[in-house]
């Protein structure tokens, strides 16, 4: 077995992923890009598989998913940064990641080749020391732990000289499909900045030993590490793996932060659960795992409204699936699940979400 990633269909076929390339999935090959670290193949459990090997549900494209499903286009002041809440900023150094998930709300445009040039960054820098009411960055992409350790650490320093900056985050998959990244050279770039990391997992089975090894030497560096999933169909959505999920992430020094509702990408509707079926999961969970253990259940509105909580004060259902989503800003807008059957309560597996 190889110890190279699964970047194409003949890869996954070599590794044991697939068992043959069909014309269905050279369409979806030719679409959206393959990526699967050798992490991720020896976590060996179908709910990791299942979010990284393409299927030929990805060629079913709805009505209501969208290229720029949150919008990051229309609040862009300068390329390469996303600029939507007054305080913070989004900053897309890279838009390579480690693996490429089925499910990516910018799928769109990872794999592109989109590291930001020295011009661009300039651009960015000097918009950033125009505008003294950002106080976060948060680094992302792509995913920014994939640019080299003397790369990042370049670009920490340069925004460590705006005074006005007080939070770096960054968003990333690489601590637990690509653990190895995780470095002392790494961990020395991260220093003498207020950092935080926010580290990208939605199965039990991705907290590998070596994923565990990573959290560990960032959590011992004292960086200080939340986590965000997305709510997955057949992959994470019942209370059992959350849990397992968010009692793992806790052991290892993670708190739990966002429960993301699927994004309304491009060919991910058999990914995604109903508002109704996240909202009774959470009540769940609330019966079965200390507070601390519980993220946010979030929904990015589509067209870049910004990312609410699905709680009953923001989420209004008007029925058939159809539901008014009130912004940070007090707008109402509307939001239409997927033609999904509702989940059976009646069910053992009904039951267990039950439980407050
Ligand atoms: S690691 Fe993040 S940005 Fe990259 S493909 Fe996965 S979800 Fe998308």
């Amino acid at each position: 077995m190889t110890s190279r990633a699964s970047e194409n269909l003949s890869d996954l076929v070599r590794d044991g992923r697939l068992p043959e390339a069909t014309a269905e999935l050279e369409e979806v090959a030719q679409q959206f890009r393959i990526r699967m670290t050798a992490a991720m193949r020896d976590a060996a459990d179908p709910g990791v598989d299942a979010q990284f090997v393409p299927t030929p549900a990805e060629l079913t494209i709805r009505p209501e998913e969208l290229h720029d499903p949150i919008g990051d286009d229309a609040y862009s002041p300068v390329h390469g940064l996303t600029h939507r809440y007054p305080d913070r900023v989004i900053l897309h150094s890279t838009q390579t990641c480690e693996v490429y998930c089925r499910f990516c709300f910018r799928r769109e445009t990872v794999g592109e080749d989109g590291t930001l040039t020295e011009a661009e960054l300039d651009a960015i820098l000097s918009y950033l020391a125009d505008h003294p009411q950002i106080h976060e960055v948060i680094l992302t992409g792509g995913d920014p732990l994939v640019l080299s350790p003397r790369r990042l650490g370049r670009l920490m320093t340069r925004l460590r000289a705006l005074p006005h900056l007080e939070v770096i985050r960054f968003h990333t998959r690489v601590p637990v499909v690509a653990p190895h990244r995780i470095t002392p050279e790494l961990l020395e770039a991260l220093r003498g900045s207020t950092t935080y990391m926010v580290v990208h997992t939605n199965h039990p089975a991705e907290l590998t030993e070596e994923a565990r090894g990573a959290l560990a030497r960032l959590a011992d560096a004292g960086v200080p590490l939340l986590s965000q999933s997305v709510l997955l169909r057949g992959i994470n959505d019942d209370a059992d793996t959350l849990t397992a999920l968010f009692r793992g992430l806790i052991r290892n020094r993670v708190k739990p932060y966002y429960l993301h509702h699927c994004d309304l990408a491009r060919g991910t509707s058999h990914f995604r659960t109903t508002i109704a079926e996240g909202q009774t999961l959470m009540a769940a969970l609330r019966g079965q795992l200390s507070g601390i253990a519980i993220p946010t259940y979030v929904l990015d509105i589509p067209g870049g409204y910004g990312k609410v909580p699905l709680t009953a004060d923001y989420a209004q259902s008007l029925g058939a699936g159809r539901w008014r989503i009130t912004d940070w800003q007090g707008n109402v807008h509307d939001y239409h699940d997927p033609d999904h059957q509702p989940l059976d309560t009646n069910s053992e597996h009904g039951q267990n979400k039950s439980g407050t």
